[in-house]
């Protein structure tokens, strides 16, 4: 029988997952609702909803769900093929931590409730539930806020308070009667153009023979249903499975962040703003859905447009365009990586170069380099692009487009992911009246994120923050920005001179390049500015040689030097297929040696994969390790005594400080990254 078929006779839902392992929040939550299961075929934990389980089974006859109340377990149908994976990845993994034999929770008893009564049900659940104190406190803390401003929750109101909760409030209180699913958990599609799910927000989970299981925060959707009949298209049965909207959001936008997606963007409320809007180059995602690049009956700047789309909407940085062989060829630089997007026959070459040097004011002659910019706007989406002509061999060109931070905007603090530690080091380095702040890193590491969550972090109207800059990439309500410009003598250091005559409290500047900018830098700082730069080190301590050897005096680098950053960023694991592997000898003496605790030795570690999510690579995104050395008297006092960087380490490490590959390690642990992605900043490692 086929799998929909299968599942339609027991009222279940069919599942195609994107995953062929349990996640790691489901085993987290069976360890914790669940026991060992008593048959040899018993549902599978897939991943959760909210606080409940799902589970998977491709028979679904089996009553086995590990002794988790049934009130916490959703059910849907998958195939036997999928079964015996995820089984076979279960079997390893509960071999080397095998869960309890009996649990506490199995006797809970749900009390009859009205199906979606969700207030009686999320006080049973609070006290049912085997949450942890904090958890509880947190969860109804936030309804307690939630209810004194807007009155009693509806399901989004829940979903806001912890994701999915109000969705599996309602199956709590209505039953297996209530198809919902966890969007996180839903594979790639292409048979609807991003836009229209984009305007409707609904995603297609499984296309049967006659129905299409569409995820929705409605119960109808008579409008999307109309829109996708007009045009033309057969009639089909859509069924309705209920999911939490901002997870469909984020749904959407995954689906469409890839090379293979055909359209649509995430749409941003942002603080800022571009910082002009000459030349702006419009697209328009509803037609990009209609364009096949394969197809030379487009004009090249409709190929551009499709491009450029598929580029920054798949996440890149940059856009290469050069000659290879007999063909002109696009490669995007996605997670740190160059990656072929598209290529055209070779006598394209020469329109592609014309169009993009002509959107960005660019003289047409071959043989010179150039620099220009153009804006792009995508749907809501506005985008920078930098543009450098090149001139290469046999009178050819390349072309590299850097796309200006984009989608993320500027973070809030609490965005940066944090530990504990620099938390409180960023708080206390933020609120001095005075001193500097260096952050050192690679290009393309994140410093200028960094920077500007940190003076973001203060701007308020009882202080003045000025900025000088090469570019300014964003504009930011409330801070005075000044852009370098060579050209009429505007430099960083006469700028910085200028700029202190306008009263900042807080100032940043773009980068430390020579003495003289150094010297100023300082001299600011000591005078009751607090001075954020960026300059080139290695690592945050090499940075305190680095500007003893610009030839600033080391008793200034001792008075005014609050904190040093160093910076880089690695690749995130795909949560879809990371794998964890047993722990070995040199691993746990790795961490011994390197100094980093684990609260559970046992647990795993992961390494990567690869998976249709992940276009194979095992990774998706990237981390930002941060290696802080925040200054104390005893630091300064070796820096003025021009310490060895030994000296200045043992002194940083006895208050706490971590090197970048202690905190690549760390986040190794939270099964964030690889050791392998970890490798490469392992010469700070002692
Ligand atoms: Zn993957």
């Amino acid at each position: 029988m086929s799998l929909e078929g299968n599942a339609v006779q027991f009222g279940l839902l069919p599942v195609t997952l994107p995953r062929e392992t349990c996640s790691v929040e489901a085993e987290n939550t069976l360890r914790r609702l669940g026991r060992f299961p008593h048959t040899d075929s018993p549902w599978l934990p897939v991943s959760t909803l909210g606080p409940c389980v799902i589970f998977a089974h491709h028979s679904p006859k089996s009553n086995d769900i590990w002794g988790v109340p049934s009130c916490y377990a959703i059910r849907v149908a998958i195939s036997q093929e999928q079964y015996e994976k995820i089984r076979k990845d279960l079997v390893m993994r509960l071999s080397t931590t095998p869960l309890p034999q009996h649990n506490a929770a199995e006797q809970t008893e749900l009390p009859n409730l009205q199906a979606g009564d969700l207030a009686s049900a999320f006080r049973w659940v609070i006290e049912n539930y085997p949450f942890s104190e904090d958890e509880a406190e947190r969860l109804s803390m936030l309804y307690t806020e939630n209810f004194d401003k807007n009155g009693p929750l509806d399901r989004e109101s829940y979903n806001g308070i912890m994701p999915s909760l109000g969705i599996a409030l309602q199956y709590i209180s209505q039953g297996p009667s209530f198809l919902c699913f966890n969007p996180d958990e839903t594979p790639k599609q292409s048979q609807f153009p991003s836009a229209l799910l984009e305007k409707h927000n609904v995603y297609p989970l499984y296309r049967g023979d006659h129905k299409v299981y569409l995820l929705s925060a409605e119960e109808s959707n008579f409008a999307f249903e109309d829109e996708w009949l007009s045009h033309g298209r057969d009639p089909v049965d859509f069924v309705p499975i209920m999911a939490d909207a901002r997870s469909i959001r984020n749904l959407i936008s995954r689906n469409s962040s890839t090379m293979e997606g055909s359209a649509g963007i995430e749409v941003k409320k942002s603080t800022l703003s571009l910082s002009d809007s000459e030349g702006l180059v419009q697209i328009e995602p509803e037609d990009m859905a209609e364009i096949n690049p394969q197809n030379l009956n487009h004009t090249p700047e409709e190929l551009i447009h499709w491009v450029l789309y598929s580029a920054i909407t798949g996440r890149a940085s940059d856009l290469h365009l050069e000659k290879y062989y007999n063909v002109a060829r696009f490669r995007a630089r996605i997670d740190g990586r160059l990656r072929n997007i598209y290529t055209a026959p070779e006598e394209m070459m020469q329109r592609f170069i014309a169009l993009i040097k002509n959107y960005s004011n660019m003289s047409q002659t071959r043989q010179e380099a150039l620099d220009g910019r153009f804006g792009l706007s995508i749907g809501q989406r506005r985008v920078d692009v930098r543009v450098a002509a090149i001139p290469c061999r046999n009178e050819m060109q390349k072309i590299i487009m850097r796309f200006l931070d984009k989608k993320d905007g500027i973070k809030e603090l609490s965005e940066l992911n944090f530990s504990q530690r620099q938390s409180m080091i960023v708080k206390r380095v933020m609120s001095r009246d005075q001193g500097l702040v260096l952050i050192t890193g690679p290009t393309g590491s994140g410093k200028t994120t960094s920077l500007y969550a940190l003076i973001n972090s203060v701007n308020d109207e009882g202080i003045n923050i000025h900025t000088i800059e090469d570019p300014i990439e964003y504009e930011i309500e409330g801070i005075n920005q000044t852009q370098i410009d060579p050209t009429h003598d505007l430099t960083f250091s006469n700028g910085l001179r200028s700029l202190l005559r306008s009263d900042p409290d807080v100032i940043l500047i773009g980068e430390c390049r020579d003495k003289e900018t150094a010297t100023s830098a300082i001299n600011a700082s000591l005078t009751g500015h607090l001075v954020l730069t960026t300059l080139h080190a290695n690592d945050s301590l090499r940075a305190i040689s680095r500007l003893l050897s610009m030839g600033v005096e080391p008793h200034l680098v001792g008075d005014s030097l609050a904190m040093s950053q160093a910076q880089r960023l690695v690749r995130r694991l795909c949560s879809y297929c990371k794998q964890p592997v047993a722990q070995t000898p040199q691993i746990t003496e790795l961490f011994k040696r390197q100094g980093v605790v684990r609260e559970n030795p046992d647990a795993p570690i992961y390494m990567s994969n690869g998976c249709n999510e992940c276009s194979g690579t095992g990774y998706n995104g990237r981390v930002a390790l941060m290696e802080m050395a925040e200054m104390n008297s005893e630091m300064s006092d070796l820096i003025e005594r021009k310490a060895t960087q030994t000296e200045l380490r043992q002194t940083a490490l006895k208050m706490g400080f971590q090197t970048l590959y202690q905190e690549g390690l760390i986040h190794v642990i939270a099964g964030n990254t690889t050791l392998d992605e970890i490798k490469k900043v392992s010469y700070t490692a002692f």
